[in-house]
């Protein structure tokens, strides 16, 4: 065996703890809130100081070397072991396929008209086609080390969504099957066909309520506080860490040196964002990466209380107000009230106090800017879901107010595949916005099939007779010149 296949021998001493009352709890019990204040945690290596006895270009080397690693516990999200989840065994270890998603440079038609270098690192390549698999990755993984150590022979991993949260928990949950068993709970009639068919296809116990989002989120928490489930909603702070690996799959990329890099990330519930900073600043703390990023948070006008909160310029004024939304195009980020913002709040202010001012920033896009920007990507060739769209609305807002700066270029987060989201695209092709988006199409952009000839020529003809009636229609439809 490799020295790259070997699992590492290292193992840390980790601990919630509470960014509400600053309590700490063992991690031997999954427990999803502070039981003492109901705040919510971060992880904690209590041995992350012994990692830095490792000088930053020899952890480059070690993690260089894993990223050709066949061990699969080392393949995903866990070629950052160290860093992520020290006290999981090998056997814990779910991959799937998740994590090293590419960075896809932006057609050089795109970046000629946008005016700048940028990237796009299509998390929607992840196995359910969002970055969410990174977080249940961590979290299952974990999950399995409990059931070994405890023997337990039932596990009920519940979660409240209507989108992509529901259809990763579905996917790590059957594939590790007993004592595991997945639960979705789902505000009935609000979910499309589509949203309904990842977890259904898992498997999963598809319970619905009357009601929205929200009625189901306070459900399932009640249950965890009465009853032994396993909540997977992003509170959860085994699926942050987990996500931590985009940031350090970004630094690894561009060869641990993103000092001149401006990263942006979609926010919704703030749980990417939070675990985007705080894997860049692990990286920075052990000296891996000589100097942070910039990291920019994006949002739509119609959900935007993190946006609202930083365009107070002096910190001493600002206030956390939660927002009623209003329908939004980026809908896995259609969120008011983000339950990861005290954990927004704890790094932005470590990334501004090493980074000066400017290192995070959070910009408002329109509805209208998120939907244009994801059909002119697209059309270049890119995979963007809405959330992707929203970022590269970031990315044209940051330069009209002149905040990159020379020699600056971008990493936009694609956080899932376009296919997740083709309705909008349906609803922008067909100019179909119900009113509440406030979404106008570009109507030239208006992409459609086109029938050539009709059923009862298909009956008519013999078959030679049709593929010569077919291929007449598409050279007089193409202008085609004859040889
Ligand atoms: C969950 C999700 C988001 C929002 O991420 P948060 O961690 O809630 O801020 C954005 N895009 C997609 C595709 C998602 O599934
Ligand atoms: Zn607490």
């Amino acid at each position: 065996m490799r020295n790259a296949d070997v699992f590492p021998r290292y193992r840390g001493n980790m601990e919630y703890f509470c960014l509400g009352c600053g309590s700490r709890h063992g991690v031997d019990e999954l427990l999803y809130t502070c039981p003492t204040c109901g705040g919510v945690f971060l992880l904690d290596n209590l041995a992350f100081d012994r990692l830095a006895e490792t000088p930053g270009d020899e952890w480059q080397q070690i993690f260089d070397e894993r990223a050709a690693s066949r061990n699969t516990a080392l393949r995903g999200i866990f070629r950052f072991y160290e860093l992520m989840a020290p006290v999981l065994e090998e056997e814990d270890i779910v991959y799937l396929g998740e994590g090293n998603t590419p960075i896809v440079e932006a057609s050089p038609h795109l970046a000629e008209k946008t005016g700048v270098r940028f990237a796009y690192k299509n998390d929607g390549q992840n196995p359910s086609a969002s970055f969410k698999d990174r977080g249940m990755a961590c979290a299952f993984s974990y999950l399995k080390a409990l059931v070994r150590r405890h023997g337990w022979d039932d596990v009920l991993t519940v979660c409240a969504s209507t989108g992509d949260t529901s259809a990763a928990a579905a996917l790590y949950a059957s594939y590790v099957g007993a004592p595991l068993k997945s639960v979705v709970l789902l505000p009935h009639g609000k979910v499309t066909p589509q949203q309904l068919s990842q977890p259904l296809g898992s498997g999963a116990t598809v319970l619905e309520v009357p009601g929205v989002f929200d009625d189901c989120m306070k459900v399932v928490e009640h249950l965890a506080e009465h009853y032994r489930v396993a909540l997977l909603n992003s509170k959860n702070s085994w699926r942050i860490l987990g996500q931590e690996s985009y940031a350090f799959e970004i630094a690894q990329w561009y060869n641990w040196d993103v000092a001149d890099k401006c990263v942006f990330v979609p926010i919704g519930n703030a749980g990417n964002i939070t675990a985007v900073m705080g894997g860049f600043l692990k990286l920075h703390r052990l000296g891996i990466i000589p100097a942070l990023p910039r990291v920019f948070g994006v949002q739509s006008h119609h959900a935007d209380p993190v946006y609202r909160y930083y365009s107070v310029d002096d910190p001493a004024e600002r206030e956390y107000r939660p927002v009623t939304v209003t329908p939004s195009v980026a809908q896995a980020a259609m969120i008011g009230n983000p339950v990861s913002f005290p954990r927004v709040r704890h790094f932005a202010e470590q990334f501004e106090a090493i980074g000066g001012r400017g290192a995070f920033q959070v910009l408002q896009v329109t509805e209208q800017q998120i939907m244009d920007g994801m059909i002119e990507v697209n059309r270049h060739g890119h995979i963007a879901c809405t959330q992707g769209g929203e970022c590269f609305a970031g990315l044209k807002r940051a330069l009209e107010l002149g905040l990159m700066a020379e020699g600056q270029s971008a990493v936009l987060d694609a956080t899932a595949h376009a296919m997740k989201f083709a309705g909008f695209q349906d609803m922008y092709f067909s100019n179909a916005f119900p009113p509440e988006y406030g979404v106008v199409p570009d109507m030239s952009l208006a992409n459609r099939p086109e029938l050539l000839l009709d059923a009862a020529d298909k009956d008519r003809l013999s078959p030679t007779e049709f593929t010569l009636a077919a291929a007449k229609a598409i050279a007089e439809r193409l202008g085609l010149q004859g040889k």
